[in-house]
């Protein structure tokens, strides 16, 4: 722990929140930046509207949701169209603040006027979406399943997914909200932090019991049940690419504010939590994306009547220590060097991962004394065991369990990089940016792209982009999301963009028209490029 900052650079620096926790020029971190503000639940409900208006099919497992308080009329509106057209749907709605976390403040509504305006609303902003009301019942309970990420790198973009998950159960039967069970949090909301609170929660000793279980436990299960468990795989594998292919626009354009091309580091990789829902016919559903998931091993356990005391926790243990040890297998600054004692070194850290389970105060005294043996092993090359570590002795070579974590991209990268769209318009995006640093586009880099793109003519003249730009750029930031800095933000240079493709290639669907302004505006980027050097 180095809580006032280090001096001496690193391999790899563990930061507890964000990027920003230190200043680092070298080495591998293990934050993103930017990664917190993109998977909020109103920016990554953005994203995932952007990605559903080019794909519909694609991304239609994100449940359909609205943002308050700005989008409450089109919410009123789109609900009683949907109602008219079909009078037997009868829906729920769940109401999420933005930024909140652990269930906090979370509620179902079966009406849109029943949306709690008072106050809170314009305060703190939400989102509200179609509720998912048969979901898939085990022991007739409600449960969803913590996947673990890793996000090793944006450019070129490398995903893993780790093969065992938790699953996190209610703690009152599932029955379809009615008006009278709507508050009934034990029965819909699936968060440990809330069901823990219950007086039938279940801390169990087997991973397959309980109210934490593996995922690889309910899989298990469902697999003697008959259920196609492999399709189960392939489809929340192409739910997690999917929606990273989502995020990487908004992160890209983090990535190059914070660490600008050409500078030497440091480079990023990050551990995500995925929160998903299996619906009865076991189609997954995305709830919501992690940037920090709780990586505790512990569980708190009242001995007597206001004692407490942390107990190991098997299930998170199984899960989670795999999932840490394997990322920095992944990341090991070593691998590339000395290929050769590689298995050493890895012997070492995974005795690392095993003291993080000890108690609090026997936690700083042994890290220590393991980090003064990590630099000496690192030398000699040798491979300890936790208990060798600690008694300073070496090991003979032992084999290490197989990743837990599975490369999914690129291994899959031609199924899916045709939804890489707006990737490509965030390209853009960057490239006018200018200034080193920023993450919005001034009013002279939006002219210079619709110049050097040839997109003006005489139907729509440099006044009409300028009235484009001020009317788009100020009713983005007149939603409050981002003061710090003036002009205009990826999620708006889109929708400007979406506009042109809109106006150039009328008769088109929305995904052709974007597709094809796309490669007009690469095609005569390339051809100023071109011009350059051949004047050079
Ligand atoms: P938080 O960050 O506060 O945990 P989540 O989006 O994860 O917020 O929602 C909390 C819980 O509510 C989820 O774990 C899940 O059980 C339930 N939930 C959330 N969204 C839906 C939905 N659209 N349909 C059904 N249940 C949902």
């Amino acid at each position: 722990q180095f809580p006032f900052g280090r001096r001496l650079p690193c391999d790899i620096y563990w930061h507890g929140v964000s990027f920003h926790d230190n200043n680092i020029f070298s080495g591998q971190v293990n934050k993103f930046p930017g990664m917190m503000e993109t998977v909020r639940k109103i920016t990554l409900s953005r994203a995932m509207r952007t990605m559903q208006d080019l794909f519909p099919l694609e991304y239609n497992f994100y449940p359909r949701s609205w943002i308050l308080p700005e989008e409450l009329p089109l919410f009123v509106a789109e609900v009683r169209m949907m109602k008219d057209r079909n009078p037997s749907w009868k829906p729920t709605f769940i109401v999420k603040p933005d930024g909140g976390c652990q269930g906090d403040g979370i509620y179902l509504i079966k009406d849109p006027s029943d949306i709690r305006l008072t106050g809170s609303i314009q305060s703190r902003p939400a989102v509200v979406q179609e509720y998912i009301c048969k979901p898939l019942l085990v022991d007739k309970l409600k449960f969803d399943i913590r996947l673990y990420v890793l996000l090793k790198s944006l450019e070129p973009l490398e995903i893993y997914i780790a093969k065992d998950g938790l699953s996190r159960f209610c703690t009152e039967p599932y029955q379809e909200p009615t008006l009278k069970n709507l508050h009934q949090v034990f029965m819909h909301l699936t968060n440990y932090s809330l069901n823990i609170h219950s007086g039938n929660f279940i801390h169990s000793a087997s991973v397959n019991t309980g109210s934490k279980r593996t995922f690889s436990s309910i899989l298990c299960r469902l697999s003697s049940r008959g259920a196609d468990v492999k399709k189960l795989w392939s489809d929340i594998i192409s739910l997690v690419i999917k929606t990273i292919i989502a995020l990487t626009p908004e992160l890209k354009v983090y990535y190059q504010s914070d660490i600008p091309a050409g500078k030497p580091g440091p480079t990023c990789f990050q551990i995500l939590g995925f929160d998903i829902l299996l619906m009865k016919n076991l189609k997954p559903i995305l709830l919501e994306v992690n940037a920090n998931p709780s990586m505790r091993i512990e569980h708190e356990q009242e001995l007597s009547p206001g004692v407490f005391e942390n107990v190991p926790s098997p299930v998170d243990e199984e899960v989670k220590v795999a999932v840490i040890r394997d990322t920095l297998r992944l990341v090991d600054p070593q691998k590339k060097k000395r290929k050769d004692t590689q298995d050493s070194l890895l012997r070492v850290v995974s005795a690392f991962c095993i003291t993080w389970s000890m108690k609090d105060k026997q936690h700083k005294h042994h890290s220590l004394k393991l980090s003064l043996k990590l630099k000496f092993y690192l030398k000699l090359g040798s491979c300890p065991s936790t208990e060798q570590a600690e008694a300073g002795e070496e090991l003979p070579e032992a084999a290490l369990p197989s990743l837990c974590l599975k490369q999914v991209f690129p291994k899959y990268a031609k199924h899916f990089s045709y939804l890489r769209l707006v990737d490509r318009v965030a390209a853009l995006f960057i490239r006018f940016l200018g200034v080193k640093g920023t993450t919005k586009l001034g009013p002279t880099g939006f002219r210079t792209f619709i110049r050097n793109c040839k997109l003006s003519n005489s139907n729509f003249s440099m006044a009409a982009v300028d009235i484009l730009y001020i009317d788009i750029t100020r009713r983005w930031n007149s939603m409050g999301i981002d003061h710090k800095e003036s002009g205009m933000c990826l999620q708006a240079f889109v929708e400007a963009f979406f506009c042109l493709a809109q106006r150039k290639y009328k008769s088109l669907p929305l995904h052709d028209q974007v597709a094809s302004l796309i490669e007009l505006c690469e095609c005569r980027l390339a051809a100023v490029h071109g011009k350059r050097l051949v004047w050079g």
